[in-house]
């Protein structure tokens, strides 16, 4: 309407102009209608640009978009908002909002106004609701916030229509007959959910499935609750490395209840020779006639013997060479695993804990805990085993000093180092002390698990390098008994 009063305005402009030109001129009506001609083209064309500019001012648009980001272990925040990408105001209560959440997508905590319903497109989560407050030209408003759990790391689709007092949006919509819409016609966003998670065994960020890392294996007691995400590799290496001999190396522990064990000793043949056996005893079994030898190994040939063979075992109660050092990467592991747990229970940022973990006494340690090559400068590690000084102390302060406790207690407060102590079951304690140049303001920090169905020893001695050794006489044997070497029982025995 408005193009074509302005054009009136210039024809009658035109015609009073060539009026009065003529009235002076004559020769003006001679040449006024091959000028008119002319004149009449350039104002179609004017006209027609002038009203292309006017609809353009008026352009009515408004779309829907979402943004991902991750909250927690494969939850992720999904924020829907409208733009108003046109030139013309959306007053409240025109915008009603329609959105379709791909149905593999759970949703976490409560939705109000959600309904999952079958589409042609697979299941989805509709929700809806209407705009209350007006949307301007340029502006974005946020109109629904929720959390969902993507069951993998990948793309998702969301479709969306907006029905307004303008129309429907995205253009191009098309309905069923029985009034719903042909999804392919609706608007589509799609969101990419990666799920990034810090492994603290390779000190890296991954997007694939995390998996769980006890750090404390659960063989040993460990808290069921207590782990962290690690990649699949790390914690196949960390299992081989340590977790799978843990429990062997730390019979003593349980041997006091179960009276089961698993061990390497010396054993003494009916002929008095001496030999290297792993072998599996069971005393419950004994006291009721049967056979309690499960197994004897030779540990030269990895060849089962017959147990009837062997009169007499002994193995040391301490930890010897190789099983002190597989003991001390299960301690590496198991210190920077509580480190990092105890650091993100805090809230302290993975960025930041990789910083720290970037750092050469730890990183070194954790190159130390999963055997992997290390070609820094070759570190010490200061590790303190047989620490009966770390237990009494450590045990003194549980909340129940009459059971059995695993503790790891972390202390940040002397500058640039961490001193990490601990004791499992109250009988194996140990100190370790990583340099640090990355600033904590924490304190101490403290993990304690108490083993409820475990009393606490008699008596607060490390075993991790006692010079105790145990010696049983096999109840199967059959055959002359050949004499037991000197120094092979034990005090307590006797
Ligand atoms: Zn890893």
């Amino acid at each position: 309407m408005i193009e074509l009063l302005v054009l009136s305005v210039l024809a009658l402009l035109g015609l009073i102009g060539a009026m009065i030109v003529s009235y002076y001129d004559p020769s003006f009506l001679r040449d006024f209608w091959p000028n008119f001609f002319s004149d009449f083209f350039v104002g179609i064309l004017i006209a027609g640009l002038v009203s292309w500019l006017l609809s353009r001012s008026k352009r009515v648009s408004a779309k829907m978009s979402v943004d991902a980001s991750p909250v927690g272990k494969s939850i992720f925040l999904l924020r829907f908002s409208i733009e108003n990408n046109g030139r013309v105001s959306f007053n409240s209560d025109e915008i009603y909002w329609h959105v379709f959440i791909d149905g593999n997508l759970g949703m976490v905590g409560d939705l109000s106004c959600t309904v999952t319903r079958p589409a042609e497109d697979g299941y989805h989560t509709y929700s809806e609701d209407l705009l209350r407050h007006p949307l301007f030209p340029g502006r974005t408003t946020n109109v629904l916030t929720v959390r969902v759990r993507a069951p993998r790391s990948g793309k998702y689709n969301i479709y969306y229509y907006l029905s307004t007092a303008h129309g429907l949006f995205p253009k191009g919509i098309k309905e069923h007959a029985d009034g719903g819409f042909f999804f392919d016609t609706l608007g589509k966003m799609t969101v990419s959910l990666i799920m990034t998670y810090y492994c603290f065994l390779c000190n890296e960020n991954h997007d694939d499935s995390p998996t769980e890392e006890h750090f404390i294996p659960r063989s040993i007691n460990g808290p069921e609750e207590q782990w962290l995400p690690v990649c699949k590799a790390s914690n196949t290496r960390s299992n081989s490395i340590f977790d799978n001999d843990v429990r062997d190396i730390l019979y003593m522990a349980r041997h006091q209840d179960t009276k089961i064990l698993k061990r390497t000793g010396d054993a003494l043949l009916g002929d008095g020779t001496l030999k290297r056996y792993k072998f599996s005893y069971d005393e419950p079994r004994a006291l009721e006639g049967e056979d309690a030898f499960h197994y004897f190994f030779d540990n030269e040939s990895n060849k089962k013997i017959p147990s009837s063979s062997v009169y007499a075992i002994k193995f040391s109660v301490g930890l010897d060479q190789k099983e002190q050092e597989t003991f001390c990467r299960g301690l590496a592991k198991m210190s920077i695993g509580a480190l990092a747990y105890l650091l993100r229970k805090e809230g302290i940022q993975s960025r930041k804990i990789k910083l720290l973990f970037s750092q050469t006494s730890i990183d070194s340690i954790r190159h130390f805990a999963l055997k992997l090559p290390w070609l820094g400068t070759p570190i010490f590690h200061r590790f303190s085993l047989g620490r009966t000084d770390v237990l009494s102390r450590l045990q003194r302060s549980c909340k129940n000093p009459l059971i059995s406790n695993h503790v790891i207690e972390i202390n940040f407060q002397e500058k640039k180092l961490i001193r990490i102590e601990g004791m499992l079951y109250s009988k194996y304690g140990w100190q370790l002390d990583l340099s640090n140049n990355v600033f904590i303001d924490l304190g101490v920090l403290r993990l304690e698990n108490a083993i409820s169905d475990m009393s606490a020893p008699e008596d607060l001695r490390d075993l991790t390098l006692s010079p105790d050794s145990i010696c049983i006489i096999n109840p199967q044997y059959r055959g002359q008994k050949p004499t037991i070497p000197q120094g092979w029982r034990n005090s307590r025995d006797d």
